[in-house]
């Protein structure tokens, strides 16, 4: 048996067996003849047409149309074409025949002036990746039973494609505590470690895990009579799961305890938990893991399910908070050296607007079916908001002109970063409430990555200068009479709660596994001072 100390970013216990994730390596380059080259070729073309064709059969209409493209393009001749012809006249084997008939195939249709032919060159790249994948046998494996997953560096996109029920805890080398992956084993209500160095050498996949979040460590292969007891806590576990929520079931708090989603299936389940509401709906998940953007009914279908999958409470969708870490393949996004400081949030909506339009048309109409309201993300300046705003109405235009049915959703923005703090009351004016991203704010006021290496001793989401900063925003948003959520990591950890209640935050909006849990917590807090919730 092994034992290895790591970090907590969410905690639990968890038994069980491991799964080693390893991302896509790039491609080999092996030189056959060029026969078996084009047969090499042949078949891994074959293979993805069969593989798209099932997945189509399986789809809705809309995913189905898209692989249709796809199909087209894969059984087109100028594309296997231009890619034999490399083999056969050129010599290249048949990944580097691949490799280059991207940049060829790719680079005719950059030239081209019709925005749809351009935009063909992701599926292009996408059906690449795939051949080249298949024909080097380095395709990503995804687990089929429950596990524990292990890996370097791992990104929530690059567990997108997961069956995410099946992930009973997660351990990395490098993480945060306010990292996406962690936000994620916080909706997955399973414990997340990460700081174990060279994990892919001392976790292999089928080995026996005990991973303690309490503890901050993990056991490898341990023997027989430590392995039944950690089975027997996990039941124990379970069970004190199980009590807590039933005594959380009739618990009622002052305070409104709300859930964080990223998706339709989630939002039955906070239902199910008793929430007060969604109040973070994280819709850029939406548009992830996937060769296109989501088109607008595709959209409409999903807010609207989740509207009415919480029959008739308030659901906050955020506009897609693409960007940094959630960075979707069809978008293409120039090299940054520092992400998080980039592309992200609102200025990727604002710098593509039909992409944006898109996602407000189907807001718009969502909101027809329930009480919908919209949220902007990493907003930093009053214009944002304005043209933000703008574009809304803009949108309920084009719905009005088609005769479609929509209804204006109440706005609100998202304070996570500094400057958003610093003009809280001019925001304040301009929309109908506030959520703080604690995860944001907590990185750009300290300065520090949230995905940054080796910095986690300095990466404190308790620290003064972010409590001053939540109570400020609350000060500003009541004396404008609108109401504050927090809906970051924050709002769920016991040793904050208290302490954001007394700031007279109106809502926390935590994980969907959490809810139990925040809830009896504040209404034993808010049982110690039932008619004062204010800053003492
Ligand atoms: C936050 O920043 O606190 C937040 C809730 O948004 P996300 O974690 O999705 O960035
Ligand atoms: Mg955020």
């Amino acid at each position: 048996m092994e034992r290895y100390d790591c970090k907590t970013a969410q905690t639990g216990f968890c038994a069980g067996y491991a799964f080693v994730f390893k991302k896509e390596k790039t491609i080999r380059y092996e030189r056959g003849d060029k026969e078996e080259e084009e047969n090499r070729l042949n078949r891994a073309v074959l293979t993805l047409g069969k593989r798209l064709e099932e997945r189509r059969d399986s789809s809705d209409n809309t995913e189905a149309e898209l692989i249709d493209a796809e199909l087209m393009i894969l059984n087109d001749e100028s594309f296997t074409g231009t890619v034999s012809s490399l083999i056969k006249n050129e010599g290249a084997d048949a990944p580097g025949a691949l490799e280059r008939a991207e940049a060829i195939l790719c680079g005719r249709l950059a030239a081209a002036e019709n925005d749809y032919i351009k935009e063909r060159s992701e599926d292009i790249k996408g059906l690449i990746s795939s051949l080249a994948a298949i024909i080097t046998g380095n395709e990503t494996a995804s687990p089929e039973k429950p596990c524990i997953l292990a890996g370097e560096e791992l990104s929530i996109s690059d567990l997108a494609a997961f069956d995410h029920g099946l992930i009973k805890g997660i351990i990395t080398n490098t993480g945060s505590p306010t990292s996406h992956l962690s936000v994620l084993a916080g909706n997955l209500g399973v414990p997340y470690l990460f700081g174990l160095d060279s994990i892919t050498e001392v976790i292999h996949t089928g080995d026996y895990l005990v991973v303690d979040g309490g503890k901050a460590s993990v056991l490898i292969n341990p023997e027989e009579t430590v392995k039944k007891e950690a089975e027997r806590k996990q039941e124990e576990n379970e069970k004190a799961r199980a009590e807590r929520r039933k005594q959380a079931e009739t618990e009622k708090t002052k305070t409104g305890i709300y859930a964080n989603i990223t998706g339709t299936e989630e939002a039955e389940a906070a239902e199910r938990a008793r929430c007060d509401g969604i109040g973070l709906v994280r819709s850029e998940f939406l548009f992830l893991n996937r060769k296109n953007p989501p088109a607008e009914e595709e959209q409409f279908e999903a807010y609207k399910h989740i509207v009415e999958a919480v029959k008739g409470k308030e659901v906050i969708i955020r506009t897609m908070d693409i960007g940094s870490d959630k960075s979707p393949e069809w978008l293409t996004i120039p090299d940054e050296i520092n992400p998080a400081l980039g592309q992200r949030g609102i200025r990727v909506s604002l710098n593509n607007r039909e992409l944006f339009r898109t996602q407000l048309r189907a807001i718009l109409r969502a909101a027809v079916y329930g009480n919908l309201k919209l949220m902007l993300p990493m907003v930093t300046a009053l214009w944002e908001v304005d043209e933000a705003i703008s574009e809304l109405k803009q949108s309920a235009e084009e719905l009005k002109e088609k005769g479609e049915s929509y209804c204006m959703p109440e706005t609100g923005v998202m304070i996570e970063t500094p400057a958003a703090v610093m003009i809280a009351a001019e925001l304040a004016s301009k929309v109908r409430f506030f959520s703080i991203g604690t995860n944001d704010l907590a990185q750009y006021a300290l300065a520090i990555d949230r995905e940054a290496k080796g910095l986690d001793d300095y990466f404190d989401p308790l620290h003064e200068g972010l409590f001053r900063m939540i109570g400020m925003t609350v000060e500003a948003a009541h004396a404008h009479d609108i109401p504050v959520a927090v809906c970051g990591e924050l709002a769920s950890r016991p040793d904050a709660v208290e302490k954001l209640i007394r700031f007279g935050v109106d809502e926390l909006s935590v994980s969907v596994s959490k809810l139990y849990e925040v809830r009896e917590a504040v209404a034993e807090i808010e049982s110690s001072f039932p008619t004062d919730n204010s800053l003492i």
